[in-house]
């Protein structure tokens, strides 16, 4: 794989960034990455783990000079880096992000974006539980899908390019409109997120299972709910905040159907209930159809998830 860009530049250091570094380095995809986070405690880590070429302590240091810009701080973070760094963006070069929600994140950094510089949005559909510069690896976005949101006038060549930046790390690549991108990630990955907290906090109220039996007889259901649950607090609530609507006409939908299996139950309705789970599993069938993820018992656990 030949080199894309001569100077990438990751604001954010977690495991989205680490991720994209290892790749980038793997693939040899651009000739020097530079690194910036907020706390002088993750620069430290990046700079002993050896993650980027060259770890600054400001944004704009980090900004200068780079011909790819890829913000990959929590959504509701966005705005306000995109501020601190737009006076030093080099004309002609691309900012891109690495948010769950694209609507918000498109009307918080578009304002602060130059005209001569720029700007489109994507979104990697891969993930793990852990967070911060040491969780990341190269292979996390491998045959996983990278969407990207082109705002409207997005320069053809511009987006090529930063499609075969996510074609050099791994992953297959879609464009999508901002607000249905926000709408299937509610349903694909927000929503469920927001079920996983809501079980494990259930659990954790039941006074009548002891916290150590939740632990001990943590059957698979449970353990993967919990698993998801682990997720980063700070990402987790940026993300229902800022895609309020979509996740709230998910969960809607969710209440429904939940009701209504409620009711099966209640009233003994074995057929609906085995035709409602042989639908459920063909579903489920699709998704390692796809290659999107692996029919091992253990769902290939310790790999990517979100
Ligand atoms: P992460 O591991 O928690 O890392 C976040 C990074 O952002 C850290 O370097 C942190 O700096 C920095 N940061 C946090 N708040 C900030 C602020 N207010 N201003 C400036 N920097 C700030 O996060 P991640 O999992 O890589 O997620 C990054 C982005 O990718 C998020 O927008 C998320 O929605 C998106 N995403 C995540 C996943 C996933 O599964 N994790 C998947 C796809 C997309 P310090 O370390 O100095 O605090």
């Amino acid at each position: 794989m030949s080199q894309i860009y001569d100077r990438v530049a990751l604001i954010g250091l977690g495991l989205i960034a680490s991720s994209m570094f290892w790749a980038i380095k793997r693939a040899g995809l651009a000739g020097e990455v530079t690194g910036y986070a907020r706390s002088a405690a993750t620069r430290d880590t990046a700079r002993r783990i050896g993650l980027c070429d060259r770890v600054c302590d400001t944004v704009q240091e980090a900004v200068e000079g780079a011909d790819l810009v890829v913000l990959c701080v929590p959504v509701g973070a966005m705005g306000a880096v995109a501020h601190e760094m737009a006076p030093v963006l080099k004309p002609g070069a691309t900012v891109s992000d690495v948010g769950s929600v694209k609507r918000h994140v498109i009307e918080a950094v578009s304002p602060h974006i130059p005209d001569d510089v720029h700007f489109i949005p994507a979104h990697p559909l891969a993930g793990t539980e852990h967070s911060g510069p040491e969780s990341g690896f190269a292979e996390l976005f491998d045959n996983r899908w990278c969407l990207l949101v082109p705002v409207d006038g997005s320069d053809p060549d511009a987006i090529a390019r930063l499609r075969a930046l996510w074609e050099g790390m791994g992953s297959n690549v879609d464009e999508m409109d901002a607000d249905h991108h926000d709408l299937v990630l509610a349903v694909t990955s927000h929503a469920p997120h927001l079920i996983a907290y809501t079980m494990v906090g259930v659990a954790d109220d039941l006074r009548r299972v002891t916290d150590t039996e939740v632990i001990k007889y943590s059957a698979a259901g449970f353990r993967d709910f919990t698993r998801i649950a682990a997720s980063d607090p700070t990402m987790w609530r940026d993300v229902f905040l800022t895609n309020k609507d979509a996740t709230l006409e998910i969960l809607g939908r969710f209440t429904e159907e939940l009701f209504a299996l409620q009711r099966a139950i209640r009233t003994g309705d074995g057929e609906q209930l085995f035709d409602y789970f042989t639908r459920t599993r063909a579903i489920r069938r699709g998704i390692i159809d796809a290659g999107q993820d692996t029919d091992a018992p253990d769902f290939g656990r310790g790999k990517t998830s979100t």
